[in-house]
């Protein structure tokens, strides 16, 4: 039998946490034959709500689910982990300022990055769910040397699955017929979903679409605002996409992508198309060997230039911000 893989989720009591554990103790993260120990890091007022989801875990009776430790320590959260999920983060509340928010959000990921660094297993990657999820990425990242950058990011891959489904409502198609498609940038509303570069059974989905209004003045908006429009449709955000959207994140980094076609993630830049190095940006990617490539020498049109400056800029002054505050 195999050695199970150590996953460790934080604000494992929260919405997203509860909509995640399920799948990950089903086999959904790694694959149906990878038997998983859950590591559940919550603040100590939420430990006995993630006891409760424990207790749940246990009624399924999850054959590859080897274990379940719950802790409100990092340190201990992290030890020998493999697969980080960096779910709980602190909501932005009214009248707070965004240097409030990352101040607060400081607070928790560069201890979680300090404890990744001293206890993970020489494997670990880490994925980022928490808003700001790319800064935090980043912040973590910073505090966490010893491990190679590259095993940082932060997700976009709901906005690349918002973006794939809206897409294939629009042309009649199902979301299997649509390859190369791409986030770039910050998962905020200034992210680029891109279809310059995406096909269509073949053909370039903007021309597929043929249709620069319903691009500019639908398509972008409605896949960079859907989590507004989901909170205002659920009464509550949205959580079992965000969910499987990191699920589909892991699985890929770790199983790899299909041959001729690519997936979003936002991954620590080496400078590519213009994106500063060592920014955690979302790009094209693909998956081999257990990690995740920029895919390289796509030629960028004026329109795309434009928005991927403009998100990229973003990250810029929210690292700018991180630093000010001397949390990197
Ligand atoms: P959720 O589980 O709904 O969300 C968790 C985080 O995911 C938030 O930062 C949220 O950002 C983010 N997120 C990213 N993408 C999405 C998306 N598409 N839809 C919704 N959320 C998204 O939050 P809860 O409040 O239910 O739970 C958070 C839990 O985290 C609590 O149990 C809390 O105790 C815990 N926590 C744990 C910490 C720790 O372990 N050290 C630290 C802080 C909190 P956004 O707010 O922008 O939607």
């Amino acid at each position: 039998t195999r050695t199970p893989v150590n996953v460790t989720v934080t604000g494992a009591a929260g919405q997203i946490g509860y909509a995640l554990l399920f799948r990950i103790a089903s086999g959904h993260l790694l694959g149906p034959d990878v038997p998983v120990r859950l590591r559940l890091l919550e603040i100590p007022q939420a430990v006995k709500a993630a006891e409760g989801t424990a207790m749940e875990l246990d009624d399924c009776a999850f054959p590859l689910l080897s274990g379940i430790d719950i802790t409100d320590d990092a340190k201990t959260a992290f030890d020998g982990v493999n697969i980080a999920l960096l779910v709980g983060a602190r909501p932005r509340t009214k009248g707070m300022e965004r240097g409030d928010l990352l101040e607060a959000n400081g607070g928790i990921f560069k201890p979680q990055g300090e404890a990744i660094n001293a206890g993970a297993a020489d494997d670990v990657r880490v994925l980022v769910v928490g808003n700001p999820a790319n800064t935090n990425a980043l912040i973590a990242q910073q505090h966490a040397p010893d491990v190679p950058a590259e095993r940082f990011t932060a997700m976009t891959r709901l906005d690349h699955n918002r973006a794939l489904s809206q897409l294939a409502k629009k042309l009649g198609v199902t979301v299997s017929d649509i390859k190369k498609l791409t986030i770039w940038g910050n998962h905020s509303a200034t992210q680029y979903p891109d279809l310059f570069h995406a096909e269509v059974n073949g053909q370039v989905a903007a021309q597929a679409v043929n249709d620069q209004d319903w691009l500019e003045n639908t398509f972008i908006p409605t896949v960079a605002k859907r989590g507004a429009a989901i909170i205002e449709a659920r009464g509550a955000s949205s959580a079992a996409s965000a969910a499987n959207a990191a699920i589909d994140h892991v699985y890929s980094w770790v199983n790899g992508t299909p041959e001729g076609d690519w997936t979003s993630a936002a991954v620590v830049s080496d400078g590519s198309y213009g994106v500063p190095e060592g920014l955690i940006s979302s790009f094209p990617v693909v998956a081999k060997d257990g990690r995740y490539e920029i895919v390289q020498g796509l030629e960028i049109d004026d329109f795309s230039r434009a928005r991927i400056d403009a998100s990229v800029a973003e990250l810029v002054e929210e690292r700018d911000a991180v630093k000010a505050l001397g949390l990197i």
